[in-house]
């Protein structure tokens, strides 16, 4: 733990100072910023979010940093945002034991199609970072999941 207390960032009504108190965690805003709250700040901001209907993306530890491509750290190249309304997706989980390989082919056929480097080398580590995801949670199963075994040549 660092020596200097975070301090909850939230802003309160009436004063219009920030609430001060010990922050429990930061809120994960939809635009990605991040703002330190305590834990009464953090449900009251969620809340409210819900009622407005645009929730906040989650509450991440202080102390730990999200791998990108996640929930409570969206990449900044992810589609779901830029997506027109009517606009079929499609999303691959960490749990799904074809995901990495297919984020892998994507990334190299981007790669030789023009994609900027720094996109194509996030895809790769959120490729890798699936796996490792994969390792640490064995038990969390996909609707095809090989029936428990590793695909032939993985
Ligand atoms: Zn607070």
């Amino acid at each position: 733990m660092s020596a200097t207390a975070v301090t909850c960032q939230i802003v309160t009504l009436p004063t219009g100072q920030a609430c001060g108190a010990p922050a429990a965690g930061r809120i994960v805003w939809p635009d990605r910023t991040r703002t330190a709250a305590c834990a009464d700040c953090a449900l009251s901001m969620s809340l409210k979010a819900q009622a407005a209907g645009s929730d906040i993306v989650g509450v991440e530890p202080l102390d730990r940093d999200w791998p990108v491509g996640t929930k409570n750290n969206p990449s900044k190249f992810a589609g779901y945002d830029k997506a027109a309304v009517d606009e079929p997706m499609f999303t691959l989980l960490a749990r799904d034991p074809l995901a990495p390989a297919l984020v892998r082919m994507w990334a190299a056929q981007m790669w030789q199609q023009g994609e900027k480097i720094e996109k194509v080398t996030e895809a790769r580590g959120i490729a890798d970072a699936m796996e490792a995801w994969k390792k640490e949670h064995p038990s969390t199963r996909c609707y095809l999941d090989w029936a428990g075994k590793e695909p032939a040549g993985g």
